[in-house]
């Protein structure tokens, strides 16, 4: 399998070419370079395949050829946010909206305990009919029934009271992605009401009250430049989120960004091989949006450094509901064979599924494990 090519757009640099042809080498023994350096890497293609090389021997040195697979129950699609880029955002008057009972998403994590997922995710918009009362006993109810399993909880910003207490009801990972470091960028992606540093207070909050946790930004997302994706690797460096989830921004008709153009495939999968250089023992999804703007987008991920799936568990019957962005796939698969297709473009790409619980590796440093 090889990368599409493209041209190069690489628009010229001061700094000499041999030091930047160790640039990738550089960041995979120190996990860090300088901002102009990042710039270099991030804005060229020449090294894009020594990028993916050097991420994929990390990523096999903590994970060998190992995929987790996350069973996604997206449980309701009411939001009570209005962010500009997202399809089910409070101001798409046209979408019809749901929310699972909570037999239908025990229910889901059978059909997903049976396919082989250890870890179910809980995935919603801000939907304030899912208040503490009703969350708390939801995940005290599916950690009683699968105690093996993590139980990851991904529905937006709580007071922190709350986030203790669904930890303390059995959840044990939390992903809020923080969409963009750069507050001017933030507040060009959501309405004023909203704030960049209050959703990285979720975070530390999070990370605090001991949950594994997972942040992350969309790629290509509108007004974004190579500064914003700097700042929002500097903001990883300081959180060390457990888990981090990239995938390109892709328009949705109904949304105030219905007219920009999708993010990039290549960058996407650039970026996938920095975070892994960066954060070697992190765990990286490769994003159903990847899949969604080229057909082997999750394969490509894979090889670019990511080891974490993320397959639908949602019933059929409301998963065009749940449409965050245009022609979003695997809208009409059954569990089953979700879980069948992803298993074959795995084993394609060079890799294998497991059944386990996937949590984070400790980091190695010197060859000595940090935890
Ligand atoms: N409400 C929760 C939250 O705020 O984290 C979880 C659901 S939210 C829809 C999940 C993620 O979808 C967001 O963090 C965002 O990065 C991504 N997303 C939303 N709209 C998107 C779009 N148009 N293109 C790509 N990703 C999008």
């Amino acid at each position: 399998m090889t990368l599409p090519s493209t041209i190069n757009q690489f628009p010229g640099s001061t700094c000499p070419k041999t030091i930047m042809q160790k640039l990738p080498l550089l960041l995979h023994d120190n996990q860090t370079l300088t901002n102009e350096e990042l710039t270099l890497l991030i804005q060229t293609d020449q090294f894009d395949s020594d990028l993916a090389s050097l991420a994929d021997s990390v990523r096999k040195k903590y994970y060998g050829i190992d995929v987790y697979l996350r069973g996604l129950i997206e449980f309701t699609n009411y939001c009570k946010n209005d962010c500009f880029y997202c399809g089910i955002r409070k101001g798409n008057n046209v979408l019809e909206r749901y929310r699972l009972l909570e037999d239908e998403i025990l229910s889901c994590c059978e059909t997903g305990y049976g396919l082989g997922y250890r870890t179910f995710v809980l995935q919603g918009g801000e939907d304030p009919y899912y208040d503490d009362a009703k969350m708390i006993p939801l995940i005290a109810n599916i950690r009683k029934h699968y105690e093996d399993c993590a139980i990851t909880l991904s529905f937006g910003e709580r007071p922190k009271e709350s986030y203790r207490a669904f930890f303390e009801a059995g959840a044990n990972r939390y992903l809020l992605r923080h969409e963009t470091a750069n507050e001017t960028h933030y507040h060009q992606l959501h309405p004023p009401v909203m704030s960049g540093k209050q959703r990285q207070e979720c975070l530390w909050n999070l990370k605090e009250i001991g949950y594994q946790v997972g942040s992350g930004f969309m790629v290509g997302s509108p007004y974004q430049t190579t500064e914003h994706l700097i700042e929002d690797l500097r903001f990883l460096q300081q959180l060390r989120p457990d888990m981090i989830g990239i995938g390109p921004f892709i328009a949705h008709h109904a949304t105030p960004f219905h007219s920009f153009p999708n993010g990039p495939l290549r960058l996407t999968l650039r970026l996938i091989s920095i975070l892994r250089l960066m954060f070697p023992n992190t765990l990286i999804p490769s994003t159903t949006a990847l899949g969604t703007i080229d057909p082997s987008g999750r394969e490509f991920g894979l090889r670019c450094g990511a080891n974490v799936l993320m397959p639908n568990l949602s019933p059929v019957a409301v998963r065009k509901k749940y449409e965050l962005y245009n022609n979003k796939i695997c809208m009409d698969e059954e569990a089953a064979e979700c879980r069948h297709c992803l298993e074959q473009r795995v084993v394609r790409a060079g890799y294998r599924v497991v059944t386990h619980i996937g949590n984070v590796k400790p980091l190695e440093i010197d060859g000595q494990s940090t935890q």
